[in-house]
């Protein structure tokens, strides 16, 4: 099961023959300075990478590097020879990961990830959605032969009204899509980023097979993860059938269709959460916001290339990460706008509860299309938890939710889901007011 292994290896190797090394991926790289790398000779860094690649130890800083490593990918933009430089630094990293920490110890962080992650997706799904509904947005199954598969990844399910819009856009759109959803779908970063790489083959080669299985010509991936982690670490081992690309880009090209059918379009000051990373990714969200009759886009000064997504950085990098919130929000009140957009889930989770101390709404940019075409609305469940004032109006659904879907969560789960959501840099309610809450009735 060390195929995985035995092919990154081979792809570190062969990236570093085409480097030349120039240093440009080091000068360009945002947390070099943070990781203390920036008296390092940029040359040398990546003759680091290069040793390290050639199964060799470094004599510089470059191991340092691969762990401070965000995933911006600007890196990428700046290589003259269009080395995935990304991709290279997650492959030496498992490398890495794999030489260093004993096989048990990295199946075990591997296990004890995961499990906490489908813990909290399915009481968070639980607290928001009835059983039926939960089942249809996992797996669609019996619609006829499908155009697209629609690959939510697992951890949207936090803030599975963003599913829901989703599903109005591609019906409004008349697309035949089938969903691949939740935890049973599972793209392997947990396992990777662990090296627990014979799990990671296990489980991305599972997933894959059933992309295989629909028959669609594309997967398109909401999570902008699972895009990176299926795109840029697996298919150039796997070779599978399927191509997959980033939701936002297959929208794009139902742009001027979605225009003819516009019409509940309330005015809207809105600034974008921006993210670079993900090549065309804000770039298409900013086209299809601006397509909206009477949604006005207002720049405002952001740092956009500080990961391609929120999630995960602020683990690593909470300060900057409040930092460049700050940034956003006060940018947004003073420019007028009355909501904040954003592109992915975790941007909308961290951001939700921002509402109870800005004067503005949080939305994802999938709201504001499923209403511009008429579709229903989905109440944010996790925002609404997520604000200290509005809580109370929603713990009465929430239990009842729990209770359809046959959940009675223990102190323990509770404690886990409220860790989760009150360690997420931008999460502004109170964890003793929700544990007591969600306890009440428990
Ligand atoms: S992906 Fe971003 S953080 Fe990682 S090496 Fe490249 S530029 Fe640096
Ligand atoms: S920018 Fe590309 S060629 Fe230059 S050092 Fe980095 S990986 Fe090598």
């Amino acid at each position: 099961m060390d195929n995985f292994l035995n092919f990154t290896e081979d792809y570190c190797r062969e990236v570093a023959n085409s480097c030349t090394e120039c240093g440009l991926c080091v000068e360009a790289c945002p947390v070099v300075p943070l990781a203390g790398l920036e008296s390092q000779d940029a040359g040398q860094l990546v003759s680091g990478l290069k040793s390290l690649s050639e199964g060799k130890s470094s004599t510089s800083r470059a191991s340092d590097w691969l762990d401070a490593c965000n995933g911006s990918g600007i890196c990428n933009d700046v290589c003259p020879e269009n080395i995935n430089v990304r991709s290279w630094i997650s492959g030496l990293r498992t490398i890495q990961d794999v030489s260093r920490t004993p096989e048990r110890d990295r199946r075990k962080a591997s296990s004890d990830k995961f499990r906490a992650m489908s813990q909290a997706i399915r009481l968070l799904s639980s607290m928001q959605l009835p059983p039926d509904v939960i089942s249809k947005i996992t797996r669609t199954k019996g619609r006829g032969p499908a155009d697209v598969v629609f690959y939510t990844g697992c951890n949207v399910l936090r803030t599975p009204h963003i599913v829901m819009n989703m599903m109005e856009i591609l019906d409004a759109l008349e697309i035949l899509y089938e969903i691949a959803g939740g935890t049973s779908f599972c793209c392997g970063v947990t396992q990777h980023r662990s090296g627990d790489i014979g799990s990671y083959e296990r489980v991305a080669s599972r997933t894959s097979r059933a992309f295989e299985e629909m028959k669609a010509q594309e997967v398109i991936s909401w999570c902008p993860t699972c895009l990176l982690q299926f795109n840029e670490n697996w298919v150039n081992y796997d070779k599978p059938d399927y191509a997959m690309a980033h939701v936002t880009q297959f929208l794009h090209k139902y742009l001027d269709k979605m225009r003819s059918q516009f019409a509940n379009c309330p005015p809207r000051r809105v600034v974008l959460q921006e993210h670079d990373g993900i090549p065309g990714v804000t770039e298409h969200v900013t086209e299809l916001l601006a397509s909206i009759p009477h949604v006005e886009l207002v720049p405002v000064k952001q740092n956009r290339n500080f990961g391609y997504v929120c999630g995960g950085i602020g683990e690593t990098y909470p300060d900057i990460q409040r930092e460049n919130y700050r940034m956003l929000l006060e940018g947004a009140v003073a420019a007028q706008a009355d909501c904040v957009v954003t592109i992915y889930h975790s941007c909308q989770r961290m951001l939700a509860g921002a509402a109870a101390q800005y004067p503005l709404n949080v939305l994802n940019y999938t709201d504001l299309i499923s209403e511009a075409l008429g579709r229903p609305s989905y109440t944010d469940i996790y925002g609404t938890l997520a604000r200290v004032d509005t809580m109370d109006t929603i713990i009465e659904t929430v239990h009842q939710l729990l209770k359809e879907n046959g959940v009675e969560p223990n102190h323990s789960q509770i404690e886990l889901v409220a860790n989760q959501m009150f360690g997420e840099p931008g999460f502004y309610g109170s964890k003793e007011e929700f544990v007591k809450n969600l306890e009440k009735k428990s």
